[in-house]
Protein backbone atom coordinates (compact mmCIF):
# COMPACT_ATOMS: atom_id res chain seq x y z
CA UNK A 1 0.00 0.00 0.00
CA UNK A 2 1.18 3.44 -0.53
CA UNK A 3 2.46 5.53 2.25
CA UNK A 4 -0.52 7.41 3.57
CA UNK A 5 1.91 10.61 4.54
CA UNK A 6 5.58 11.88 5.48
CA UNK A 7 5.85 14.24 8.17
CA UNK A 8 8.75 16.37 9.39
CA UNK A 9 10.10 19.32 11.87
CA UNK A 10 8.45 21.54 9.14
CA UNK A 11 4.78 20.04 9.80
CA UNK A 12 4.67 20.92 13.43
CA UNK A 13 4.40 25.07 14.10
CA UNK A 14 4.83 24.58 17.90
CA UNK A 15 7.66 22.51 17.50
CA UNK A 16 10.27 23.33 20.66
CA UNK A 17 13.74 24.41 18.67
CA UNK A 18 16.54 22.68 18.96
CA UNK A 19 17.71 19.30 17.14
CA UNK A 20 18.20 15.88 18.36
CA UNK A 21 21.06 15.32 20.39
CA UNK A 22 23.58 13.35 17.66
CA UNK A 23 25.59 12.09 20.50
CA UNK A 24 25.27 9.60 24.07
CA UNK A 25 26.19 11.76 27.25
CA UNK A 26 29.53 10.37 27.87
CA UNK A 27 31.96 10.82 30.32
CA UNK A 28 35.83 11.42 29.41
CA UNK A 29 37.20 8.89 31.68
CA UNK A 30 35.85 6.42 34.59
CA UNK A 31 38.78 4.36 35.90
CA UNK A 32 42.40 4.03 36.56
CA UNK A 33 44.42 4.08 33.37
CA UNK A 34 46.38 1.44 32.33
CA UNK A 35 50.04 1.29 31.69
CA UNK A 36 50.69 2.50 27.48
CA UNK A 37 51.91 -1.14 25.36
CA UNK A 38 54.32 -0.96 23.01
CA UNK A 39 52.85 -0.90 19.33
CA UNK A 40 56.53 -2.15 17.40
CA UNK A 41 56.73 -5.03 15.39
CA UNK A 42 57.74 -7.95 16.64
CA UNK A 43 58.32 -11.08 16.38
CA UNK A 44 55.80 -11.82 19.18
CA UNK A 45 53.12 -9.65 17.49
CA UNK A 46 53.45 -11.38 13.74
CA UNK A 47 53.09 -15.11 15.44
CA UNK A 48 50.01 -13.86 17.93
CA UNK A 49 48.45 -12.08 14.46
CA UNK A 50 49.36 -14.97 12.02
CA UNK A 51 45.91 -16.05 12.43
CA UNK A 52 44.34 -13.03 12.39
CA UNK A 53 45.91 -12.22 9.22
CA UNK A 54 44.78 -15.47 7.74
CA UNK A 55 41.18 -13.87 7.52
CA UNK A 56 42.23 -10.35 6.34
CA UNK A 57 44.65 -11.64 3.65
CA UNK A 58 42.11 -10.75 1.47
CA UNK A 59 41.34 -7.48 2.00
CA UNK A 60 44.71 -6.20 4.10
CA UNK A 61 47.52 -5.98 1.70
CA UNK A 62 50.60 -7.62 3.57
CA UNK A 63 53.11 -3.97 3.30
CA UNK A 64 50.28 -3.00 5.52
CA UNK A 65 49.81 -5.45 8.18
CA UNK A 66 53.43 -4.63 10.06
CA UNK A 67 51.42 -0.81 10.71
CA UNK A 68 48.14 -2.60 11.97
CA UNK A 69 49.29 -5.80 13.62
CA UNK A 70 50.64 -4.46 16.88
CA UNK A 71 47.29 -1.90 17.58
CA UNK A 72 45.65 -5.39 17.20
CA UNK A 73 47.94 -7.79 19.39
CA UNK A 74 47.75 -4.86 21.89
CA UNK A 75 43.98 -3.93 22.08
CA UNK A 76 43.32 -8.09 22.42
CA UNK A 77 46.01 -8.46 25.50
CA UNK A 78 43.50 -5.31 27.25
CA UNK A 79 41.01 -6.49 27.09
CA UNK A 80 41.93 -9.61 28.82
CA UNK A 81 43.34 -7.37 31.10
CA UNK A 82 39.56 -4.96 31.69
CA UNK A 83 37.30 -7.98 31.67
CA UNK A 84 36.10 -6.79 28.17
CA UNK A 85 34.23 -7.76 25.25
CA UNK A 86 33.79 -5.75 21.79
CA UNK A 87 30.91 -5.58 19.88
CA UNK A 88 31.91 -4.04 16.19
CA UNK A 89 28.88 -3.64 13.96
CA UNK A 90 29.11 -4.73 10.31
CA UNK A 91 29.73 -1.73 9.12
CA UNK A 92 33.11 -1.37 11.07
CA UNK A 93 36.34 -1.69 9.25
CA UNK A 94 38.21 -4.99 8.76
CA UNK A 95 40.67 -4.67 11.04
CA UNK A 96 38.62 -3.75 13.60
CA UNK A 97 35.57 -6.65 12.57
CA UNK A 98 37.90 -9.14 12.17
CA UNK A 99 40.68 -8.49 14.12
CA UNK A 100 39.41 -7.31 17.67
CA UNK A 101 35.71 -8.17 17.82
CA UNK A 102 34.48 -10.43 19.94
CA UNK A 103 30.68 -10.21 18.46
CA UNK A 104 30.21 -8.81 15.34
CA UNK A 105 26.66 -8.03 13.55
CA UNK A 106 23.78 -5.59 13.01
CA UNK A 107 22.91 -3.40 16.18
CA UNK A 108 20.36 -5.75 17.84
CA UNK A 109 22.20 -8.59 17.44
CA UNK A 110 25.24 -6.84 19.06
CA UNK A 111 23.23 -5.62 22.06
CA UNK A 112 21.54 -9.08 22.58
CA UNK A 113 24.55 -11.22 22.57
CA UNK A 114 26.34 -8.72 24.81
CA UNK A 115 23.70 -9.42 27.08
CA UNK A 116 24.94 -13.26 27.67
CA UNK A 117 28.68 -12.32 27.92
CA UNK A 118 30.06 -12.43 31.71
CA UNK A 119 32.61 -9.22 31.03
CA UNK A 120 32.79 -6.09 33.19
CA UNK A 121 33.39 -3.72 30.02
CA UNK A 122 31.67 -3.57 26.41
CA UNK A 123 33.37 -1.35 23.89
CA UNK A 124 31.33 -0.17 21.39
CA UNK A 125 32.66 0.06 17.52
CA UNK A 126 29.23 1.31 15.73
CA UNK A 127 27.56 4.79 16.58
CA UNK A 128 25.93 6.22 19.70
CA UNK A 129 22.26 4.96 19.40
CA UNK A 130 24.12 1.58 19.49
CA UNK A 131 26.10 2.24 22.17
CA UNK A 132 22.96 3.08 24.15
CA UNK A 133 21.04 0.04 23.06
CA UNK A 134 23.68 -1.55 24.68
CA UNK A 135 23.44 -0.13 28.30
CA UNK A 136 20.01 -0.08 27.77
CA UNK A 137 20.08 -4.25 27.22
CA UNK A 138 23.34 -4.04 30.22
CA UNK A 139 22.55 -1.53 32.41
CA UNK A 140 25.23 -2.87 35.07
CA UNK A 141 28.28 -3.51 32.74
CA UNK A 142 30.33 -0.54 31.70
CA UNK A 143 29.70 0.86 28.26
CA UNK A 144 32.12 2.63 26.23
CA UNK A 145 32.56 4.07 22.78
CA UNK A 146 35.58 4.98 21.42
CA UNK A 147 34.97 8.26 20.20
CA UNK A 148 31.11 9.81 21.60
CA UNK A 149 30.82 11.71 17.95
CA UNK A 150 30.09 8.85 16.43
CA UNK A 151 25.99 9.55 15.30
CA UNK A 152 23.61 8.85 12.64
CA UNK A 153 21.52 11.45 10.51
CA UNK A 154 18.64 8.58 10.80
CA UNK A 155 19.07 9.30 14.85
CA UNK A 156 19.74 13.00 14.67
CA UNK A 157 16.51 13.72 12.58
CA UNK A 158 14.27 13.23 15.90
CA UNK A 159 13.76 14.09 19.08
CA UNK A 160 11.13 12.73 21.92
CA UNK A 161 9.13 16.18 21.52
CA UNK A 162 8.41 15.32 17.71
CA UNK A 163 7.32 11.50 18.65
CA UNK A 164 4.81 13.63 21.40
CA UNK A 165 3.68 16.08 18.41
CA UNK A 166 2.81 13.08 16.34
CA UNK A 167 1.04 11.52 18.83
CA UNK A 168 -1.44 14.77 19.36
CA UNK A 169 -1.77 14.90 15.69
CA UNK A 170 -2.70 11.37 15.60
CA UNK A 171 -4.42 10.45 18.58
CA UNK A 172 -4.58 6.28 19.45
CA UNK A 173 -1.84 5.59 16.61
CA UNK A 174 0.94 2.92 17.87
CA UNK A 175 4.29 3.93 17.26
CA UNK A 176 7.09 1.99 15.95
CA UNK A 177 10.70 3.22 16.06
CA UNK A 178 13.81 2.20 14.14
CA UNK A 179 16.72 1.28 16.47
CA UNK A 180 18.38 4.02 14.64
CA UNK A 181 17.51 6.23 17.55
CA UNK A 182 18.16 7.67 20.78
CA UNK A 183 16.96 6.34 24.14
CA UNK A 184 15.02 9.92 24.06
CA UNK A 185 12.97 8.69 21.08
CA UNK A 186 12.44 4.77 22.66
CA UNK A 187 11.08 6.26 25.47
CA UNK A 188 8.76 8.21 24.05
CA UNK A 189 7.25 4.74 21.43
CA UNK A 190 5.51 1.29 22.02
CA UNK A 191 7.83 -0.64 20.57
CA UNK A 192 11.25 -0.45 18.07
CA UNK A 193 12.21 -2.25 15.05
CA UNK A 194 15.39 -3.12 13.09
CA UNK A 195 15.04 -4.19 9.09
CA UNK A 196 14.99 -7.06 9.70
CA UNK A 197 12.14 -7.23 11.61
CA UNK A 198 10.34 -4.07 11.04
CA UNK A 199 6.89 -5.66 8.85
CA UNK A 200 6.59 -8.32 11.64
CA UNK A 201 6.46 -5.54 14.19
CA UNK A 202 4.36 -3.61 12.28
CA UNK A 203 1.60 -5.88 12.04
CA UNK A 204 1.99 -7.52 15.25
CA UNK A 205 0.27 -4.07 16.73
CA UNK A 206 -2.82 -5.10 15.17
CA UNK A 207 -4.24 -1.31 14.68
CA UNK A 208 -4.75 0.20 10.97
CA UNK A 209 -2.58 2.77 10.86
CA UNK A 210 0.83 2.73 12.55
CA UNK A 211 3.19 6.05 12.84
CA UNK A 212 6.67 4.56 11.75
CA UNK A 213 9.92 6.64 12.29
CA UNK A 214 12.02 7.85 11.55
CA UNK A 215 13.52 6.65 8.09
CA UNK A 216 11.20 7.49 5.25
CA UNK A 217 12.23 4.55 3.25
CA UNK A 218 12.58 1.88 5.35
CA UNK A 219 8.69 3.42 6.13
CA UNK A 220 8.03 3.03 2.31
CA UNK A 221 9.63 -0.45 2.38
CA UNK A 222 7.57 -1.48 4.73
CA UNK A 223 4.23 -0.16 3.56
CA UNK A 224 5.02 -1.95 -0.02
CA UNK A 225 4.82 -4.83 2.06
CA UNK A 226 1.98 -4.67 4.70
CA UNK A 227 -2.14 -3.44 4.34
CA UNK A 228 -1.25 -1.44 7.48
CA UNK A 229 -1.18 2.34 6.73
CA UNK A 230 2.16 3.31 7.42
CA UNK A 231 2.85 7.22 8.61
CA UNK A 232 6.29 8.30 8.08
CA UNK A 233 8.69 10.72 9.60
CA UNK A 234 11.54 12.19 7.10
CA UNK A 235 14.59 11.01 8.16
CA UNK A 236 16.95 9.26 5.79
CA UNK A 237 20.13 7.47 5.95
CA UNK A 238 23.04 10.23 4.16
CA UNK A 239 24.30 6.67 3.37
CA UNK A 240 22.08 4.39 1.78
CA UNK A 241 20.00 7.51 0.28
CA UNK A 242 22.66 8.82 -1.64
CA UNK A 243 22.77 5.41 -4.18
CA UNK A 244 20.73 5.36 -7.09
CA UNK A 245 18.63 3.01 -9.98
CA UNK A 246 21.02 4.61 -12.85
CA UNK A 247 24.23 3.26 -11.10
CA UNK A 248 22.63 0.02 -10.59
CA UNK A 249 21.59 -0.27 -14.05
CA UNK A 250 24.95 0.79 -14.67
CA UNK A 251 26.63 -2.11 -13.06
CA UNK A 252 23.95 -4.54 -14.63
CA UNK A 253 24.64 -3.38 -18.49
CA UNK A 254 28.49 -4.16 -17.40
CA UNK A 255 27.57 -7.77 -16.47
CA UNK A 256 24.26 -8.50 -16.94
CA UNK A 257 24.83 -11.77 -14.65
CA UNK A 258 26.13 -9.83 -11.65
CA UNK A 259 23.72 -10.27 -8.75
CA UNK A 260 22.34 -6.69 -6.54
CA UNK A 261 21.16 -6.78 -2.66
CA UNK A 262 20.33 -3.90 -1.77
CA UNK A 263 19.68 -2.70 1.87
CA UNK A 264 15.31 -1.50 2.97
CA UNK A 265 17.10 2.27 3.71
CA UNK A 266 17.79 2.26 0.20
CA UNK A 267 15.37 4.91 -2.15
CA UNK A 268 12.44 2.77 -3.70
CA UNK A 269 14.18 3.53 -7.10
CA UNK A 270 17.59 1.11 -6.09
CA UNK A 271 15.09 -1.04 -4.13
CA UNK A 272 13.27 -1.68 -7.57
CA UNK A 273 16.58 -2.73 -9.36
CA UNK A 274 18.09 -5.07 -6.53
CA UNK A 275 17.54 -8.64 -7.07
CA UNK A 276 17.17 -9.18 -3.15
CA UNK A 277 16.52 -6.69 -0.32
CA UNK A 278 17.36 -7.18 3.43
CA UNK A 279 18.64 -5.98 6.64
CA UNK A 280 22.45 -6.20 6.97
CA UNK A 281 22.24 -9.65 8.61
CA UNK A 282 19.64 -11.40 5.84
CA UNK A 283 22.34 -9.73 3.37
CA UNK A 284 25.11 -11.94 4.57
CA UNK A 285 22.94 -15.14 5.30
CA UNK A 286 21.96 -14.35 1.57
CA UNK A 287 25.51 -14.34 0.09
CA UNK A 288 26.62 -17.20 2.25
CA UNK A 289 23.86 -19.59 0.97
CA UNK A 290 24.15 -18.19 -2.77
CA UNK A 291 27.77 -17.44 -3.11
CA UNK A 292 27.02 -15.53 -6.28
CA UNK A 293 29.85 -15.10 -8.47
CA UNK A 294 30.22 -11.40 -8.93
CA UNK A 295 28.19 -9.35 -6.30
CA UNK A 296 27.37 -5.43 -5.82
CA UNK A 297 25.89 -4.92 -2.23
CA UNK A 298 24.36 -1.80 -1.52
CA UNK A 299 25.16 -0.77 1.84
CA UNK A 300 27.97 0.85 3.68
CA UNK A 301 30.87 -0.24 1.81
CA UNK A 302 33.22 -1.96 4.49
CA UNK A 303 30.84 -4.50 4.93
CA UNK A 304 31.83 -5.49 1.28
CA UNK A 305 35.18 -5.97 2.76
CA UNK A 306 33.80 -7.88 5.79
CA UNK A 307 32.06 -10.31 4.00
CA UNK A 308 34.77 -10.90 0.84
CA UNK A 309 36.99 -11.81 4.27
CA UNK A 310 35.03 -14.54 4.83
CA UNK A 311 34.18 -15.23 1.42
CA UNK A 312 37.06 -14.39 -0.81
CA UNK A 313 35.65 -16.41 -4.05
CA UNK A 314 32.85 -13.97 -4.39
CA UNK A 315 34.04 -10.71 -6.15
CA UNK A 316 32.89 -7.75 -4.98
CA UNK A 317 31.37 -4.49 -7.52
CA UNK A 318 31.47 -1.66 -4.61
CA UNK A 319 30.00 1.39 -5.22
CA UNK A 320 31.70 2.96 -2.10
CA UNK A 321 29.64 4.96 0.25
CA UNK A 322 31.35 5.23 3.55
CA UNK A 323 29.50 6.46 6.93
CA UNK A 324 31.78 9.38 8.37
CA UNK A 325 30.32 8.48 11.51
CA UNK A 326 31.55 4.80 11.70
CA UNK A 327 34.87 5.64 10.22
CA UNK A 328 35.25 7.71 13.54
CA UNK A 329 35.87 4.60 15.59
CA UNK A 330 39.45 3.39 14.69
CA UNK A 331 42.01 0.89 16.40
CA UNK A 332 43.67 3.96 17.45
CA UNK A 333 40.53 5.56 19.63
CA UNK A 334 39.56 1.45 20.91
CA UNK A 335 42.86 1.25 21.98
CA UNK A 336 42.77 4.30 24.10
CA UNK A 337 39.06 3.54 25.19
CA UNK A 338 40.59 0.21 26.37
CA UNK A 339 43.30 2.44 28.78
CA UNK A 340 41.68 4.88 30.09
CA UNK A 341 37.98 3.51 30.27
CA UNK A 342 36.55 6.37 27.92
CA UNK A 343 33.90 7.61 27.18
CA UNK A 344 31.69 6.13 29.38
CA UNK A 345 28.07 6.03 27.95
CA UNK A 346 25.32 6.63 30.66
CA UNK A 347 21.51 6.84 30.24
CA UNK A 348 19.26 8.53 32.97
CA UNK A 349 17.65 5.56 34.72
CA UNK A 350 13.89 6.76 34.39
CA UNK A 351 14.13 7.41 30.57
CA UNK A 352 16.38 4.31 30.46
CA UNK A 353 13.58 1.99 31.45
CA UNK A 354 10.82 3.52 29.33
CA UNK A 355 13.35 2.92 25.91
CA UNK A 356 13.93 -0.55 27.43
CA UNK A 357 10.78 -1.49 27.72
CA UNK A 358 10.09 -0.53 24.05
CA UNK A 359 13.49 -2.74 23.04
CA UNK A 360 12.31 -5.49 25.15
CA UNK A 361 8.71 -5.81 23.56
CA UNK A 362 10.36 -6.43 20.10
CA UNK A 363 13.02 -8.69 21.58
CA UNK A 364 9.57 -10.61 23.06
CA UNK A 365 8.21 -10.86 20.18
CA UNK A 366 10.40 -13.53 18.42
CA UNK A 367 10.52 -15.62 21.97
S1 LIG B 1 25.12 4.03 7.77
FE1 LIG B 1 23.38 5.44 7.90
S2 LIG B 1 22.02 4.49 9.43
FE2 LIG B 1 24.07 3.54 9.67
S3 LIG B 1 25.08 4.81 11.22
FE3 LIG B 1 25.69 5.64 9.22
S4 LIG B 1 24.18 7.31 8.88
FE4 LIG B 1 23.34 6.00 10.50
Amino acid sequence: MPIAGIYGPDDFANRPQGQATSTPSAAAQTGPALPRPSLEWTAEVERATAPIYERLEHVIPPIEWPLIAPAIHAINQLKRARNAVILAHNYQAPEIFHGVADIGGDSLQLAVEATKVKADVIVQCGVHFMAETSKLLNPDKTVLIPDSRAGCSLAASITGADVRLLRERFPGVPVVAYVNTSAEVKAEVDICCTSSNAVQVVESLNAPSVIFLPDRYLATYVASKTDVKIIAWKGACEVHERFTGDELRAFREADPSVQIIAHPECPPDVLAEADFTGSTAHMISWVRERRPRRLVMITECSMADNVRAELPEVEMLRPCNLCPHMRRITLANILESLLTLGEEVTIDPSLAARARRSVERMINLNN
